[in-house]
């Protein structure tokens, strides 16, 4: 889903529910938390692996960073709308957040799927050095950080989105 949008259901989320916001801002900083730790598995391995990459997963497809209602609504309670952070490619296939040297989105807090799906290559990485274990173990923590995140914003998320979160 675009930004645009997702800020505007944002908006009108933070009008609706005061009361949620300081408990999404707990989960979001849980979030960034364990997203730091994943950042610092996948640092060690995807330089080399996204770099040789002939079928690179951000550039399959124009979406502005897989964002979905609870990824946008904790993106925004610890930056601000990353409008001005887009840029539009002449591939017409590649994320609005890929710059030129990678996500130009904070290496802490990007959206679960974009965390938490990987490639066949990035599996088998992890387990060569020995890391497949610690990174399904985030893995986990952030299944058990979207559960607690869901029903917070029950009426706000797509129903689509909500099978989407299950991967
Ligand atoms: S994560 Fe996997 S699919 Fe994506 S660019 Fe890196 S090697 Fe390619
Ligand atoms: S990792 Fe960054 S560039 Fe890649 S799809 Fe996600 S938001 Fe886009």
């Amino acid at each position: 889903m675009g930004i645009d949008i997702l800020e505007e259901k944002f908006q009108h989320y933070r009008q609706l529910h005061p009361e949620n916001m300081g408990r999404l801002r707990e989960l979001a900083l849980e979030t960034s938390a364990v997203q730091l730790r994943v950042r610092e598995l996948m640092d060690a391995i995807t330089p080399t692996l996204c770099n040789a990459c002939i079928a690179s997963c951000c550039k399959c497809m124009p979406v502005d960073g897989w964002f979905t209602e609870s990824d946008y609504f904790l993106f925004r309670m610890l930056h601000e709308a990353p409008f001005d952070l887009r840029s539009t490619h002449a591939d017409g296939r590649s994320c609005t957040f890929l710059g030129d040297t990678g996500c130009v989105l904070p290496g802490a807090m990007r959206s679960f799927p974009c965390v938490k799906v990987n490639c066949k290559m990035v599996a088998e990485a992890l387990e060569a050095n020995g890391r497949l274990a610690e990174f399904t173990a985030l893995y986990d923590q952030m299944g058990r950080l979207q559960e607690q995140i869901w029903p917070l914003l029950a009426g706000f998320l797509s129903p689509t989105i909500m099978q989407a979160q299950q991967l």
